[in-house]
């Protein structure tokens, strides 16, 4: 028997380090460690600088360590009591029946929802997403993990990630691409029925194009990764899947082939039968196509029949309102990728052109991913209030006989994933004050309203402490910048203390894309340096994002924001972070007191940065753009702008520049520094308590997913009539 009886979890069996060692890799190997605080401090305190080292992954920790050192670091920090709390919280996640879906989407048990995805963003140490859309897939499969929705999910396994940035000495952005070791994620191949790792072959008129699939356990879903790096494969098909959004068109009809068409046929194998395609973006829009080719084949269904009924369970969302953002491909491609699968459609070429074009018979249109999206499925949607607006406008051609309103293009409005962002500090503040069981209900009103019964003393002091923690996390990232660039040493010990704890601090990370802006606080330097170098109410700005590869003018614009750094008025209060990433924004959103989002409307189709602030105290300053143009209600943040827009964008621009001026100037400063008999900013507080009130339930992607689910998922696997969108 154990003599040890101060733990009382500390029986006989934990004695043996190998079962031990086996609970922290079954931890490891389920992504559920991501969103799971207790678990995340539990790999951190195994070794917190091979923690940092490893850039947060537990397979390559644990590596470290043999099962008898691990028994012996957790002897050492007491962590087996630890170790056995985690894993019984992974069991019991793991095991629940209950929850939101298990009560709501019984029907799609049998029948699970496929989600289809270019890139998942899940954690830092998974590098198979480049942004937004993959941080989005990210949190909607957590989300449905938690709510308990039927699901499995279908992706591309990138090799090489996405690109490292860094910059050389004349601040311009170089790319550094990474080779992904596959023994160092929680990854493993998918086995069919008997046991045998799943292989798709995808034949084109040139040959024939193979993939393995991977799977990995994101909580309760299984996320499936197509891969061709694969022996068979011709030296380029190799590389197919190596980088995300990489090549040319020619790649990009190939990535996006094996995508759609291998990941059905990949389901198929693992002999899953999905009652609901979900669509996430274009890139898998040939998802339906294949699915129609298994109804022919295999039920003898005619075209027509196998078209209505994939349909009918097909939901689509667009995420782009830019124009060039939608993928399309010239007509040989279409025939060279497409061809053997149009045979067994038994279709024409001009019938399959006809499905990709605004107008079928117009031959000199090319193919495009979102009006073949469109037209194979139901139910369609953009990703806010606006930006449907915006899409029905654009595909409008489709249904020429209709008035904009009808057009069938709704809108769910992204959120995100609270457990991801939401700081451990905000969390026990919350948890002090809120319902107990609030975390299974944060997709609803009421709970949020618990936050006007916290102490703004406390809330204020919780913001300040992970204010903190940022300015620490920038200054030690920056000197690391300085070392690698082996600038002097006082580079490095100015970069130890740039920054003022005190002062109003403003974030602005994310792509560098022209339409974004980032310079637009900098077109009247005059004026930006009178407010930021204020003595008395002082502000500072971090910036931080990465441009394309392939997108100069974007990395010109990263250089211009960079050199700041060598224009005195700016040098202490200007400052920008390499290699833009989860975890880098994840320090961001947490920390500063003031997220700035200005797109040139109505670009933004979303965005979901600025939601994840909200959890954590920020508050949004944002042109009226995406989901910020139904959020704001005037006393939960800040608007640049009125909404309109000018023709001409150098107008717009202007206008909103000043605007962003004035705000500034007037509005935040004023509130941020005025200060009450207690000391605190009680104008500012209120603000923080009235934007997590308002917005935190709204804008989270539990309430996104209960969303997908009733007005898309069941409809679609009802097998409700609806009217089909062609
Ligand atoms: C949340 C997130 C995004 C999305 O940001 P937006 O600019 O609001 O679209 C992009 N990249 C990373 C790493 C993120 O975490």
């Amino acid at each position: 028997m154990a003599t040890i009886i101060s733990d009382s979890s500390f029986t006989d069996e934990n004695h043996k380090p190998q079962e031990l060692h086996e609970k922290c890799v079954s931890l490891a190997s389920n992504l559920w460690w991501a969103w799971s605080p207790d678990t995340i401090e539990l790999f951190r305190d195994l070794d917190p600088v091979l923690w940092r080292q490893t850039g947060h992954n537990p397979i390559q920790l644990l590596r470290a360590f043999s099962p008898l050192e691990l028994d012996q670091r957790a002897t050492e920090m007491a962590l087996h009591s630890r170790i056995n709390h985690c894993y019984r919280l992974l069991k019991e996640y793991l095991a629940q029946r209950r929850g939101w879906g298990i009560q709501n989407a019984g029907v799609l048990g049998a029948r699970p929802v496929a989600y289809f995805s270019a890139e998942f963003g899940i954690h830092e140490s998974m590098p198979i997403y480049s942004g937004g859309l993959g941080v989005l897939s990210g949190d909607h499969v957590k989300s449905a993990s938690d709510l308990g929705i039927p699901m499995v999910c279908v992706g591309l396994f990138y090799g090489q990630g996405y690109f490292r940035q860094f910059l050389d000495d004349n601040g311009y952005q170089r790319e550094e691409y990474v080779d992904t070791n596959v023994d160092d994620i929680a990854m493993r191949p998918a086995l069919d029925q008997n046991q045998h790792p799943v292989q798709v072959n995808i034949e084109t008129r040139e040959g024939t194009i193979a993939a393995r699939v991977w799977q990995l356990d994101i909580g309760r879903i299984r996320l499936f990764l197509l891969d061709c790096n694969v022996e068979g494969n011709s030296e380029d098909d190799r590389k197919l899947t190596s980088r995300l959004y990489g090549g040319d068109e020619r790649t990009r009809i190939r990535q996006e082939l094996v995508l759609g068409v291998g990941g059905v046929r990949a389901l198929k194998i693992l002999n899953i039968t999905p009652g609901v395609f979900h669509l996430n973006e274009g890139h898998s829009a040939f998802c339906p196509l294949e699915a129609i080719r298994q109804k022919i084949t295999e039920y003898g269904h005619s075209f027509e029949t196998a078209v209505r009924d994939i349909a009918q369970q097909t939901v689509f969302t667009t995420h782009t309102p830019v124009p060039a953002g939608h993928d399309r491909f010239e007509c040989s491609l279409v025939e060279e990728h497409l061809g053997p699968l149009r045979d067994d459609l038994g279709i024409s070429f001009e019938q399959l052109m006809g499905l990709g074009r605004v107008e079928p018979q117009n031959k000199s249109e090319t193919f495009c991913m979102t009006v073949i999206g469109l037209k194979l499925s139901r139910k369609a949607n953009g990703v806010s209030q606006l930006h449907g607006h915006v899409s029905r406008r654009m595909w409008s051609g489709l249904w020429p006989w209709r008035v904009e309103e009808e057009i069938p293009i709704g809108h769910i409005t992204n959120g995100v994933h609270i457990p991801s962002w939401l700081s451990v500090q905000m969390r026990r503040l919350f948890d002090r004050y809120f319902p107990k069981d609030w975390m299974a209900h944060m997709g609803e009103p009421d709970v949020w309203q618990g936050i006007y019964k916290v102490d703004p003393g406390e809330l204020w002091e919780t913001h300040n402490l992970l204010k903190n923690q940022l300015l620490h996390f920038v200054r030690r990232r920056i000197a690391a910048n300085c070392r690698r660039r082996e600038e002097a040493g006082r580079a490095i010990e100015t970069a130890r203390q740039v920054l003022n704890p005190a002062a109003l601090t403003i974030g602005f990370a994310r792509r560098f894309a022209t339409y974004k802006r980032a310079q637009l606080l900098f077109q009247d330097l005059d004026r930006i340096e009178r407010i930021v170098n204020n003595q008395e109410r002082p502000v500072q700005i971090i910036f931080a994002g990465k441009a394309h590869p392939k997108d100069d003018p974007g990395k010109q614009l990263v250089q211009s924001i960079v050199n700041m750094r060598h224009d005195s008025r700016f040098r202490d209060s200007v400052v920008f972070i390499e290699d833009y990433d989860i975890n880098v924004c994840r320090h961001l959103i947490w920390g500063v007191d003031v997220w700035l989002n200005n797109p040139r409307r109505p670009m933004e189709a979303s965005g979901t940065s600025g939601q994840k602030v909200v959890y954590n105290g920020g508050l949004n300053f944002s042109v009226l753009d995406g989901w910020w143009a139904e959020a704001f209600d005037g006393g939960n943040g800040f608007a640049i702008g009125d909404g309109s827009t000018h023709t001409d964008d150098s107008i717009t621009d202007a206008r909103d520049s000043e605007s962003l001026y004035d705000v500034l100037e007037n509005r935040i400063v004023p509130s941020f520094y005025q200060l009450d008999d207690d000391g605190l900013p009680f104008d500012w507080i209120q603000k923080m308590m009235n934007s997590i009130s308002t917005l935190a339930w709204r804008f989270s992607s539990h309430r996104m997913v209960m969303d997908y689910t009733r007005n898309c998922y069941l409809p679609a696997a009802g097998g409700l009539s609806c009217k089909m969108n062609t």
